[in-house]
């Protein structure tokens, strides 16, 4: 690698500078990407099957996608960095400061199997100056649905089994943006029986590739026109 540099510089100078720094895509520097690590501290969630607790789990994906969102040039914000309990309020607080332009809330499950997406089933609303506070998704649940459309051709492309499903859950509602809970299920065998818990290192990167997979697509599909 040396040696081609060596040989634009020689052949080519004022090449150099272009070849040596990558520009970024504009659009990048603005795209906000918040991962909500679920539960956390005194909140344990539930136990998987390995033994392991969810909130390790649920930190671990967020670990796993802000690296992977992180290296294709995504800002991405997290809510936690450590085993840490989080008021609920401030799971909200910190996307809707952030001006996320997608917020993905981490879960993991030892029941039922491969990936569940669940979008607020708040009514939608046209997007108001003030928003009341508990019911602020209402004017983002569109775009949550396209959030959770693209997430879920991603998993699919990468033969992951797909559930999405409209819930309430009181910390989605309060998000001021496009956004989608994602439970991880062990991943099964047509017997029913478990190939892989949702810790299992192997498939919690195949998860996270292609949740990342879909996030990058769902930041293009944003930027155009
Ligand atoms: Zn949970």
């Amino acid at each position: 690698m040396r040696w081609i540099n060596w040989a634009l510089a020689w052949m080519a100078p004022a090449a150099l500078p272009l070849a040596a720094q990558a520009p970024q895509p504009v659009q990048s520097s603005r795209f906000v990407a918040v991962l909500d690590a679920a539960h956390g501290g005194q909140d344990s969630g539930g136990k998987i099957a390995s033994g392991q607790m969810e909130k390790a789990v649920t930190l671990a994906m967020s670990v796993r996608l802000r690296s992977l969102l992180g290296a294709r040039g995504m800002a991405v914000v997290t809510t936690r960095e450590s085993d840490q309990a989080l008021p609920p309020d401030r799971r909200a607080e910190i996307p809707n400061h952030a001006h996320a332009q997608a917020c993905l809330i981490l879960h993991a499950t030892e029941s039922g199997s491969g990936i569940h997406l669940f979008v607020s089933s708040i009514a939608p609303s046209q997007i108001a100056l003030f928003l009341p506070w508990k019911t602020a998704q209402s004017a983002w649940v569109t775009r949550s649905l396209s959030l959770a459309g693209t997430l879920n051709a991603a998993l699919l492309h990468a033969e992951l089994p797909v559930t999405i499903e409209r819930t309430f859950l009181p910390g989605l509602d309060s998000l001021a943006c496009p956004a989608v809970a994602i439970e991880v299920a062990p991943n099964r065998a047509k017997d029913g029986s478990v190939t892989a818990e949702p810790d299992d290192a192997a498939y919690q990167g195949k998860v996270a590739s292609a949740i990342a997979a879909g996030m990058l697509a769902f930041r293009s599909e944003k930027s155009e026109p």
